[in-house]
């Protein structure tokens, strides 16, 4: 068997034209323009890509987009006033932190602080709590991602087996919170979990987030089953660096009816979703209806 291609790059252009459609009817039929306020703490390289790509895509999208950029050894006290500041701001409809923080931080304070209903990364802990008891949420970014093309792949997931591999709390248990809703059969599997290998080969979708490079190969993957990549990492092969997923492709494709590739899967899909989010947030705010097929 050769997997279909869940192409996330062209999935995720689909997405940002569904929202720049929202934004459009948004300033014209009430005269609101959706904002989405990025704060940058400190000069990670990898974050400063993120939070230029981010911005671009925002403006592309025609929504407005503030920037904030703070030095590495920001108070938490100067953070927590730009949080603040920007939770009474009616022009800003989505906040994100852009994580990791500096270490002297304290990541949950911060993330807690932000407004949950602009709270378009998902992280605060009373969107955690909506989303695990079922209810209307801010959903995170790469789960919806995913969550969005395997619904768009599968039509219903419901009664498929998913393993998750991965527990992190911006992954892994939002993931499984999502199939779950979707009345997905989930096993959540992490760095514990006993023969890792038969746990997997019993899914009809596999959704890894691990960040260990193709640490799963096609010899654990049920023949036909949909394989979703979450896993960036960079690697040195012959000489040259790559990026490569949780997932080794090349075994995989043989065996999976469908998996996403790395680059192009589930990465273009978060962006995306980040905007898909503050559109909701927007509509939300403003007591308009929410546009379709953008979150959960
Ligand atoms: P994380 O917080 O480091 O969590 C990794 C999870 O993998 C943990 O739950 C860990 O288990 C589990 N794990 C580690 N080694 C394992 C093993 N040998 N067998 C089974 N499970 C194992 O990572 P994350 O933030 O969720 O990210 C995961 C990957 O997704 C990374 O490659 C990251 O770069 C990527 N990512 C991509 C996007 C995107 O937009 N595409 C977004 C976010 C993350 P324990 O809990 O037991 O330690």
């Amino acid at each position: 068997m050769t997997a279909n291609i869940i192409d996330g790059k062209a999935f995720a252009a689909t997405v940002r034209e569904k929202v720049a459609g929202h934004v459009a009817r948004l300033k014209e039929e009430s005269g609101i323009t959706p904002g989405l306020a990025v704060v940058l703490v400190g000069e990670d390289p990898a974050s400063q890509v993120y939070v230029r790509s981010k911005g671009k895509q925002t403006v592309e999208t025609g929504m407005n987009s503030y920037e904030y950029k703070m030095d590495a050894d920001t108070s938490e006290a100067d953070l927590l006033a730009v949080v603040e500041k920007l939770n009474n701001d009616p022009e800003v409809h989505g906040i994100l932190v852009q994580l990791p923080l500096p270490g002297h931080l304290n990541e949950d304070l911060i993330i807690n602080s932000i407004d949950p209903a602009k709270d378009v990364d998902g992280f605060h802990i009373s969107n955690v709590g909506l989303l695990g008891t079922g209810q209307k949420s801010m959903v995170p970014c790469t789960p919806l991602g995913c969550l969005m093309m395997l619904r768009d792949y599968h039509g219903s997931l419901s009664g498929m087996n998913a393993v998750v591999i991965g527990r992190s709390n911006i992954v892994g248990k939002p993931m499984a919170q999502l199939l779950l809703g979707d009345s997905c059969t989930v096993t959540i599997a992490h760095s514990r979990t006993k023969d890792l290998p038969e746990v997997v080969r019993g899914a009809d979708i596999v959704v890894a987030a691990v960040g260990r490079p193709e640490m799963v190969p096609g010899d654990w993957i049920r023949e036909g089953a949909t394989v979703i990549d979450v896993g960036i990492n960079r690697i040195e092969r012959d000489g040259k660096n790559k990026l490569v997923g949780d997932v080794d492709f090349e075994s995989a494709s043989k065996v999976a009816g469908a998996i996403t590739p790395v680059p192009g899967g589930v990465g273009p899909m978060t962006i995306a979703c980040l905007l898909a989010n503050t559109v909701t947030a927007c509509c939300r705010a403003n007591g308009l209806a929410e546009p379709e097929g953008l979150t959960a």
